[in-house]
């Protein structure tokens, strides 16, 4: 089983470069932001729940997001491996997650770029959650709960980085060299 994360802050392109290296390597792309959005979609208690946090650009309870990426990976298209970019958003997710991991991929930004991007990225796709305010709190979020989650990564060799200010071909050779490192 070959497992890649992709993490960064919003707006670095983690969905983009997740689904090119996904292709590459003839493995399954899976977004956890995709997988909540979809959730959303239904008429459940559960749905408005989860709703609510993506408006209010929350994160998803850890309850909810382990249940769901579990009964997602357990399908037998994800037997070969999966690239995963929105998880884990934590420590605890972090932890949680016990499938071993070839490469954890970090795509660098300055959040003033990232703002930048997202904000066109709104006009773009129309996400609910890319307006000003929203994306704030998001970036808050990103800096407080995701980022000791490098560390976590870090310390387990797993870890490279690529600058993400690069446009889209460049930053997935970049990926793809740090893969095949
Ligand atoms: P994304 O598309 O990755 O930016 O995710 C969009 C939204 O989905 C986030 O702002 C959260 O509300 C929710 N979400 C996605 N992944 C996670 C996660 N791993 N943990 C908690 N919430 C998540």
């Amino acid at each position: 089983m070959k497992n890649y994360i992709l993490m960064g802050p919003p707006g670095s392109g983690k969905s983009t470069q997740a689904r090119l290296l996904a292709k590459k390597l003839g493995l399954l792309h899976l977004s956890t932001g995709d997988l909540v959005r979809r959730v959303a979609l239904k008429n459940t208690p559960l749905a408005r729940e989860v709703q609510a946090s993506i408006q209010r650009g929350e994160l998803v309870s850890d309850e909810v997001i382990i249940q769901l990426l579990r009964e997602e990976l357990n399908r037998e298209r994800y037997r070969k491996g999966v690239v995963l970019d929105g998880y884990p958003r934590n420590l605890i997710q972090a932890r949680d997650f016990d499938y071993p991991l070839s490469k954890v991929i970090y795509l660098t930004l300055p959040d003033e770029v990232a703002k930048e991007r997202l904000l066109k990225r709104a006009k773009l796709e129309g996400r609910e959650d890319d307006t000003a305010p929203v994306i704030t709190h998001r970036l808050e979020l990103y800096h407080q709960e995701t980022e000791p989650v490098l560390n976590f990564y870090r310390e387990r060799g797993v870890l490279v980085e690529v600058d993400a200010r690069a446009d889209v071909e460049t930053i997935h050779q970049k990926v793809m060299e740090a893969v095949v490192e």
